[in-house]
């Protein structure tokens, strides 16, 4: 049995129908009711579906269903009907073979009545109106007056999108696109109301969010009450047609907007001709409304000798339909005559007429205007081009030959126009140049992005080359439309040769800085790094350069010195410029602190601001050692000069001035300010007997610069002699000649005394030793020669008287007696003698040792000839020495030099002072002897050497020492065995 319960939908319109049947029942009114004969089904059952009552259509029924009266009734159709039973009020609809019956069903007490009918022939029109329905192109639906739908189409579903569940029992404005078509409906709704039919566009909005246009018709639903139930309603899709109608809009907004925006005037003809829009530009231009210029009102604002000619014109083409095109000059709202150039199109429809005139009208008087601004424009460029400082010149693109030329470029390259046509391009190049060239211009051909600058060589007429900077511009046509480049090249040369040069300085300047002897280094003030430094600083810092790049720079500086040195760079920044060349201590690599002078060149940015310095540093680490050194050695001076009350004085010989200071001053009994200061009136000051031996001493310094070493007196004052011990040196100025005598001058006056009464105290001392050894001597003399005396004159009478009787070997050994005795005759005077150094000396006075030698040398001249020896002597001194002594002691050295010399060497006196003494030396080129025995030689009786091959008695250095001992001098030597000796002897310069 097929299931006929329809879907709600179809159900409620068959309502009304349903509801005419079951009105008309005897509803509950028992199955005894004279209605039992109803051609229509009656049933009473109860809630099992046991069949109470059926009357006999029902019973007719039964059968159908296979169901007996007092059974049961079908399971499936008594739930079926206990289902409706709750649904009050609801018919139920159920088909038994080909037949549709509908049913009420109405609830007692322990009973159900089930009235039924017969609704084939209902159902069969029905379904003839369903299938138009659902067959229908149109969205049909009914809805209740409050808009919600009851029944819809499978149609209208598929225009909204959705499925028909999902749109019944909802509101037509839940599917409105928006608010004001919401407003729309309801104004509707209360027309339908009011029994109005309705037309309208609803535009709804499709389940995929598109909109949906639709043409609604609807009328109102009436019961027999004459109650409003509701609406039916037809929709007819119009979306495509709204879309074209929304295209169609916008675009004549667009095209209006257009024709408003632009500076072209739009306008619009009818067919005739006469103006039926014109754009609000066009009539801004010419200053009237658009009422103005309808028809042929636009033709007023002509120009008097255009109107009637463009009128005349306008009337032809609208009467042909020729295009129009016209140029003339209309009043424009400025009061300014504006050509116009006029266009216009017919419109015409599918067979050909006229439909109307479009066109546009252009304002060319700013083209007019370009034209003008353009030709002067051109000309001032063309004047730029020929006079532009820089050479500028057009070619074609093979480079093969100069289009234009301008005169710069005549002047530059010295060639004129004409030769320059005539010359290839490429070949002004050189094969670089014509590389860069090729390449810039290929890329410039494929549009690629290039750098443009390049800088070239360009060949002169004279051969010479000039550099260039080139820029190539775009690629243009030339006159006779050849694809040309238009070229600007600056002539850098000068500034290239400066470069040139400045980079060679500039090397030139890095290498010296390199290898500069001083530390200079680059400093960036904001990293606080080096950016910099130079061999010289790394050898000052100890830092390779390496690590100075990496370090801060204030590391480098004690704590004091970084205060000085950020308080310094401070001060430059507020304007302060601070003294040059501070002294900064900078702490080395190695820890120890090296004492520098640091100038500073400021590095400046755009905005002035200190950024940086160049730095030379100088080492003055050694300096400020010896400055400390001499304040010390000064201090020290100081306190010797002022302990030893020595003073000081100074004659500069080109001006003969003489400047004492204070001590020399006073020692001199000065009253300050008395002293001449000439060297005269120094002089004056000396004892007169002095006066000589000064100004020799002085003189001998000057000329010959032996230094001044003297002792004089003082003028006497009060019958007091002041001894003074005077030395100086010559200074030479940087030329080398003497400019000043610097002395200085000590008061011996006490020495002096303090020593002669030492001296006499000594002498008496060593007088009575002297006497003693003198007796000594006297008696071995005399005593020692008597017996001497004996051996000799008995041996030489053996040998007289018995020479006969003496063999060979007698005579020889008589003869070894002989010399002996003769020997120690020798040794014996040489004794005495020399005992007699201390006893018989004599008074010390001053002695010309140049004098002695004179003396000395006469002596020994026969010998030093015989020897071919050559003697020569410095000069020397005035000694104070006794002067015998002093001959004998210069005798006893010269002539041992002459002895153990070989023949033709030379042999030398000479003289040299040091710390206060006189120091002569004998210098031969002899024998030599070996430095063991350097103390030797000067003992009495010895020598080094046979008598048979140097005769002499071994008392000769010993007598020399004791006379310079009796000076208060010494006595030395320095000998090389085999390469000669020197003999030095000291005598004290102040006695
Ligand atoms: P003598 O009478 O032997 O020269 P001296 O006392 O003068 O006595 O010298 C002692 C010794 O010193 C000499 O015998 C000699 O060996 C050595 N002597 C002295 N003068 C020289 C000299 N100029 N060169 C080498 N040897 C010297």
């Amino acid at each position: 049995m097929a299931k006929s319960k329809s879907e709600p939908g179809n159900r409620t319109p068959r309502l009304k129908i349903m509801q005419g049947f079951a009105d008309q029942l005897p509803l509950n009114k028992g199955i005894d009711n004279p209605e039992f004969n109803n051609p229509n089904p009656v049933l009473r059952i109860n809630s099992e579906g046991k069949i109470l009552y059926a009357n006999e259509a029902g019973r007719h029924l039964l059968k159908i269903w296979e169901a007996d009266d007092g059974g049961l009734l079908p399971s499936s159709i008594t739930e079926e009907i206990l289902e409706a039973g709750t649904d009050k009020g609801m018919p139920l609809e159920i088909k038994c073979r080909n037949r549709f019956f509908s049913f009420n069903i109405v609830s007692g007490k322990g009973f159900i009545d089930i009235y039924g009918c017969d609704i084939t022939s209902v159902t069969e029109r029905e379904d003839t109106y369903r299938k138009i329905v659902e067959r229908s192109g149109e969205g049909i639906i009914i809805a209740d007056p409050d808009g919600k739908f009851l029944f819809l189409n499978q149609r209208f579903a598929d225009l909204l999108g959705y499925g028909q569940k999902e749109i019944l029992g909802r509101y037509g404005a839940d599917f409105i696109y928006d608010v004001p078509e919401v407003i729309q409906t309801q104004k509707t709704r209360n027309q339908l109301k009011r029994g109005e039919t309705v037309q309208q566009e609803i535009k709804f909005k499709r389940k995929d969010g598109r909109p949906l246009w639709t043409l609604y018709n609807a009328s109102p639903l009436f019961d027999s009450q004459g109650k409003h139930t509701g609406n039916l309603a037809m929709h007819t899709d119009i979306t495509e047609r709204k879309k074209i109608e929304e295209e169609l809009k916008r675009s004549e907004q667009l095209y209006r907007a257009i024709g408003e925006s632009i500076d072209y005037g739009i306008w619009i003809c009818d067919a005739e001709g006469r103006n039926i829009y014109a754009s609000k530009s066009y009539l801004n231009l010419v200053g009237i409304t658009q009422e103005e210029c309808s028809e042929f009102g636009w033709g007023n604002t002509l120009h008097p000798d255009d109107a009637e000619k463009t009128i005349e014109a306008w009337k032809v083409c609208s009467k042909t339909g020729t295009k129009w095109d016209i140029e003339h000059r209309f009043k424009g709202a400025d009061g300014k005559w504006h050509p116009i150039l006029a266009r216009g199109i017919p419109i015409r429809d599918d067979n050909g007429n006229i439909l109307m005139w479009a066109g546009i009208n252009l304002d060319i008087s700013s083209i007019k205007d370009a034209q003008e601004e353009l030709r002067r424009s051109e000309e001032r460029y063309r004047n730029l081009v020929k006079f532009a400082p820089a050479v500028i010149f057009e070619m074609n693109l093979k480079g093969t030959k100069f289009l234009t030329v301008n005169d710069t470029m005549c002047n530059t390259l010295g060639h004129t126009s004409e030769e320059l046509l005539a010359i290839r391009p490429l070949d002004l190049l050189d094969a670089t140049g014509r590389m860069i060239f090729k390449e810039r211009i290929k890329s410039k051909i494929h549009g690629e992005n290039i750098i443009n600058d390049a800088e070239i060589r360009i060949l002169k007429k004279n051969g010479e080359f000039i550099h260039a900077l080139i820029n190539i511009g775009n690629i243009t046509s030339s006159a006779d439309n050849e694809p040309s480049v238009t070229v600007i090249a600056y002539d850098i040369t000068e500034r290239k040769q400066t470069e040139e040069a400045l980079r060679e300085s500039e090397k030139r300047f890095k290498e010296l800085i390199k290898h500069a002897p001083s530390a200079i280094f680059e400093i960036d003030f904001e990293k606080m790094k080096f950016i910099s430094v130079n061999d010289a600083f790394c050898t000052l810092t100890g830092y390779s350069w390496d690590e100075a790049l990496s370090m801060d720079i204030l590391n480098l500086l004690t704590a004091e010195s970084k205060a000085v040195f950020l308080n310094r760079i401070n001060k430059f920044s507020e304007g302060v410029r601070p003294d040059d060349g501070v002294e900064y201590q900078v702490v080395k690599k190695d820890g120890t602190i090296a004492d520098t002078i640091l100038n500073m060149a400021f590095k400046f940015n755009n905005d002035g601001k200190i950024v940086g310095a160049m730095v030379v540093g100088h080492d003055i680490t050694q300096r400020k050692k010896i400055e400390s050194n001499l304040r010390e050695a000064q201090a020290k001076l100081n306190i010797a000069l002022e302990n030893g009350n020595i003073g000081i004085w100074e004659l500069d010989l080109k001006t003969d001035v003489v400047i004492m200071d204070d001590r020399t001053e006073r020692m001199f009994e000065l009253k300050p300010g008395t002293f001449g200061k000439t060297y005269h009136d120094f002089e004056k000051l000396i004892h007169e007997e002095d006066l000589s031996h000064f100004q020799k001493a002085s003189e001998k310094a000057i000329t010959k610069g032996i230094p001044l070493d003297t002792i004089f007196r003082l003028k006497p004052k009060n019958d007091k002699t002041k001894y003074f011990k005077s030395k100086a040196l010559v200074i030479n100025d940087t030329e080398g000649n003497p400019s000043k005598f610097l002395g200085v001058c000590i008061d011996v006056t006490g020495l002096k005394e303090g020593t002669a009464h030492l001296e006499l105290k000594l002498n008496e001392e060593l007088l009575r030793s002297n006497k003693e050894l003198e007796r000594f001597a006297y008696v071995a003399s005399h005593d020692l020669q008597e017996p001497l005396r004996m051996v000799s004159s008995f041996t030489q009478l053996l040998q007289q008287r018995y020479s006969d009787k003496l063999d060979q070997n007698a005579h020889e050994y008589i003869q070894f007696a002989v010399e002996g005795a003769k020997r120690m005759h020798e040794q014996i005077n040489g004794l005495l003698e020399y005992s007699r150094v201390g006893t018989r000396g004599r008074s010390f006075t001053r002695v010309d040792m140049n004098q002695i030698v004179g003396r000395v040398q006469v002596v020994l001249e026969r010998r030093l000839e015989q020897k071919k020896l050559k003697l020569t002597s410095d000069i020397l001194p005035d000694v104070i020495a006794d002067e015998n002594q002093m001959i004998q002691l210069i005798q006893n050295l010269l002539s041992n030099a002459i002895k153990f010399s070989d023949p033709t060497k030379k042999i030398h006196i000479g003289y040299e002072t040091d710390d206060g003494r006189h120091i002569f030396s004998v210098r031969d080129e002899g024998i030599g002897i070996d430095e063991q025995y350097f103390d030797r030689i000067f003992e009495m009786f010895q020598r080094l050497m046979p008598r048979e091959k140097y005769e002499g008695t071994g008392i000769g250095l010993s007598i020399c020492k004791r006379i310079v001992e009796r000076h208060h001098g010494e006595i030395w030597i320095k000998s090389k065995l085999g390469e000669g000796s020197t003999f030095y002897f000291s005598l004290p310069q102040v006695i």
